[in-house]
């Protein structure tokens, strides 16, 4: 096979974020409006997104993170607590339960997708018991498997919280039931689903992200906590000698705070990108499908050497990764050359992810994790270039390189 120059072309990075201009016209007519922030377009964006997912409610926040954070904090987590988070997924997801002085228990994952199985949450429950108050359900690289709904309705009867860390999720869809079938973060069978919009993402808002709830309580408390702890209705007013005039009139200049929270609002700068992206997600979401089943259709039986990761269910995913599984020690190139090898060729690679309990912050206290298949599936593990803005033919560059590299 004929090797191209680099020079000729250019780097396809792993992922990549879409904007047209109808995303900066929207994005400018913010800036040229009265509200940056607290303003009309936040809440805007909440309501088209909570209508995507089929929510009752959504709260638009500045990361993913803090979408995650925002979640402990609602559902109370102390120290003491424990809560169920797979051992393949990004940091924050278990970063969030020890910002409440929480302990996570890292629960094993399957070696081809990467997935929570019902047997793994069923271990993780077993090694933490009456402690477990919550499993943060991560959808890795935007599958949702029938594990899920097991865990979930589980996760019920024991009266454990269920937050769906829908990161790379946002547009799949999954079947619930026999006949009912939800986007994800529509929350029946969960109590909270967070989504990120940092660029990698299916949909940016530069940096952003959102809770999706059905229950009205959190929807109040999320949004008191995600600025300052501030409490603004009159009607929840607790020093009413301060609060109200002697005719019972609210003072206009008066907020009072009874719970500790952040800034952690997102502004209608993001607001208006993330509002814009979300009319094309439908978009992103059937080209994402279009560049896995070309991929697939390549590598299926290109080698057994390498393989395309288990698909849940093709049609209803919405992929935030391309991940392909390699036997590295029959190949004879360790990860390392691959990646550098398929660099020179001008394709972007990226392992998601190294198992959190590897890491010094975790390693210290988690050195028990027994988390088999997370390591067989980290060891495999390669994303190739995944975007809807790639073209056909960057496509067949990846599917080129990947086979000379795999050849020579
Ligand atoms: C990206 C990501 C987050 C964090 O989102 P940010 O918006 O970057 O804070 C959390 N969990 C998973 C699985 C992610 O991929």
């Amino acid at each position: 096979m004929k090797k191209v120059a680099l020079k000729d072309q250019s780097f396809i990075p792993y992922g990549q974020q879409w904007i047209d201009e109808e995303d900066i016209q929207a994005v400018n007519n913010v800036l040229k409006s009265a509200f940056l922030t607290c303003g009309p377009i936040v809440d805007q964006f909440e309501v088209a997104l909570a209508k995507k997912v089929e929510s009752q409610f959504a709260i638009a926040v500045s990361s993913g993170t803090a979408a995650l954070h925002l979640c402990s904090l609602v559902l109370d987590l102390k120290p003491g607590d424990k809560v169920i988070v797979p051992s393949i997924t990004f940091l924050a997801t278990a970063n969030a339960v020890k910002y409440m002085g929480a302990d996570v228990i890292f629960a094993d994952v399957d070696t081809e997708t990467g997935l929570m199985s019902y047997e793994h949450y069923l271990r993780a429950y077993e090694s933490g018991g009456n402690d477990v108050k919550a499993v943060y359900y991560v959808h890795l690289n935007g599958q949702v498997s029938d594990d899920f709904v097991k865990i979930a309705k589980d996760a019920k009867q024991k009266n454990i919280f269920i937050v769906e860390d829908a990161a790379h999720a946002i547009g799949t869809k999954h079947s619930i039931d026999d006949d009912v079938v939800k986007p994800v973060g529509s929350c029946a069978i969960s109590d909270l689903c967070i989504f990120s919009f940092h660029p990698v993402k299916t949909i940016t808002m530069g940096e952003g992200g959102a809770i999706t709830t059905n229950n009205e309580h959190y929807y109040e408390k999320l949004k008191t906590l995600r600025h300052h702890g501030m409490v603004r209705d009159p009607a929840l007013f607790t020093l009413k000698e301060l609060a109200f005039t002697h005719e019972g009139q609210p003072y206009p200049w008066y907020y009072e705070m009874s719970e500790m929270g952040f800034n952690y609002r997102a502004t209608d700068i993001h607001c208006a990108l993330g509002l814009s992206q979300l009319k094309k997600l439908d978009y992103f979401v059937a080209r994402r499908q279009e560049i896995v089943r070309l991929y697939d259709d390549a590598f299926e039986s290109l080698t057994s050497l390498l393989r395309p990761i288990p698909k849940t269910d093709l049609n209803l995913t919405a992929f935030h990764l391309y991940p392909i599984l390699i036997d590295f020690s029959a190949l004879k190139k360790n990860r390392y050359q691959v990646i550098q090898e398929l660099k020179n060729l001008g394709i972007g690679t990226q392992v998601h992810y190294m198992p959190l309990p590897l890491h010094p912050f975790y390693k210290e206290n988690y050195r028990t994790s027994n988390i088999p298949g997370a390591m067989i599936y980290y060891s495999k593990v390669l994303s190739l270039p995944l975007y809807p803005k790639m073209r056909n033919d960057d496509v067949l560059r990846v599917i080129d390189a990947v086979r000379d590299v795999i050849r020579t």
